[in-house]
């Protein structure tokens, strides 16, 4: 009886935490954006990725590769990162920390391509940027 009741606390818990970090996360891409764009008008590694996966939610996969091609990789690779002790997931501190950085070098590794390729959503954002302007 009494374990029932801390299981229907955690899983609460559990829940508003979700919803909280969903409600945060659908703010910050409705209202406000990309902040690093907003402040110096250049796109950041990360930028596009958003449109990216609501290009995934609608299936539409060529729209997802243009405006981020990691957009296949992020989702699980986060999912595993922030779950995988809460869901006991296999996978230790060393396989996230190797997660991470694959993922921090692929995401540098993208924009650098990215910036260098005419017509690419990156390109596109630079050219029409600030800095590039004054070029
Ligand atoms: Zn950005």
């Amino acid at each position: 009886m009494e374990k029932d009741a801390t299981k229907r606390r955690k899983l609460i818990r559990v829940l508003l935490i979700h919803l909280a970090a969903g409600a945060a996360f659908a703010l910050w891409l409705f209202l406000t954006g990309c902040p690093i764009h907003r402040l110096t008008g250049l796109p950041c590694p990360g930028c596009g990725m958003s449109r990216a996966l609501f290009c995934l939610v609608r299936l539409d996969f060529a729209g997802a590769w243009y405006y981020h091609p990691l957009a296949f990789f992020l989702p699980p690779a986060a999912l595993w990162l922030i779950h995988r002790k809460a869901w006991k997931l296999p996978g230790g501190k060393r396989a996230a920390i190797a997660v991470a950085a694959a993922l921090g070098i692929a995401l540098l590794a993208v924009y650098a391509i990215r910036a260098f390729i005419p017509g690419s959503f990156v390109y596109t954002e630079m050219r029409s940027s600030i800095f590039a302007a004054n070029a």
